[in-house]
């Protein structure tokens, strides 16, 4: 079934470039003309994804993002009309995916929505394939869920549900902030470069700078840090981050 994405902009020209490709590419398209109507379309039509423009009218992208986050993980690629590079944190920063500055060459939309849907249906395949190839089927639940649960103290990560516990209160994570967390969780100790990290959470040759990662890691750190007494990321001085657990120190830091 082909996978349904929902446009969130009021301009006619850009809907008919979006969907053109989009439609080209196998998508089913959706459009809605203002914030209003794509929130509303958004909760009956459960898209896989969103393209959301940050201009528009009535209630604006930022706040549509919002709203959105508040209730869903769907993955969310914002339109920036500004090059303002505010509005690209801003975006990040409520939840938002991705992002594309206009004007944007419609193959490149199309690869970022390509990149987005193959990492968040990816991950899910890749850990059952991983249980099914490590425990055999008569092994039962149980056993084969241990492979792909990851468990630290306060911090329980379930790949294959793509479930995030802190304290065992659930923390709902973008789709990004999840793969960025579950790629060091996976390999402790490890320090990822931001390269590194924007090559395997994007996966491709992503062109946006490494002040990205940052924004993701930020609010990823303030969802999975805030209310408890651990640490878990830990930034590498000019090289990028680390998983560690760690007592969160009484002086400021
Ligand atoms: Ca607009």
């Amino acid at each position: 079934m082909a996978q349904k994405i929902l446009i969130i902009e009021d301009e006619d020209g850009i809907i008919h470039l979006i969907n053109l490709y989009l439609k080209d590419a196998g998508y089913t398209v959706i459009v809605a003309k203002d914030g209003a109507d794509g929130l509303a379309l958004h909760a009956r039509e459960h898209p896989d994804l969103v393209i959301l423009d940050v201009m528009l009218p009535a209630i604006d992208g930022f706040e549509v993002c919002r709203r959105i986050r508040a209730w869903s993980k769907t993955p969310i690629l914002m339109l920036t009309a500004r090059i303002a590079e505010d509005d690209r944190i801003t975006g990040l920063d409520i939840g938002a995916d991705d992002y594309l500055s206009k004007p944007f060459n419609p193959r490149e939309l199309v690869s970022r929505v390509r990149a987005i849907l193959r990492r968040t249906n990816n991950q899910v395949v890749e850990a059952v394939q991983k249980t099914a190839g490590n425990q055999s089927v008569q092994e039962g639940q149980a056993e084969a869920k241990s492979t792909t649960l990851l468990r630290f103290p306060g911090l329980t990560i379930d790949l294959p549900a793509r479930r995030v516990e802190v304290n065992g209160r659930e923390v709902a994570l973008t789709p990004t902030e999840f793969d960025l967390l579950a790629l060091l969780a996976q390999s402790p100790d490890r320090v990822f470069t931001r390269e590194v990290l924007m090559n395997k959470v994007w996966g491709y040759d992503y062109l946006g700078d490494g002040h990205t990662i940052d924004v993701h890691m930020s609010a990823l750190r303030k969802k999975i840090e805030g209310d408890s007494d651990l640490r878990y990321i830990k930034t590498v001085w000019r090289v990028g981050y680390r998983f560690e657990v760690k007592a969160r120190s009484t002086s400021a830091s």
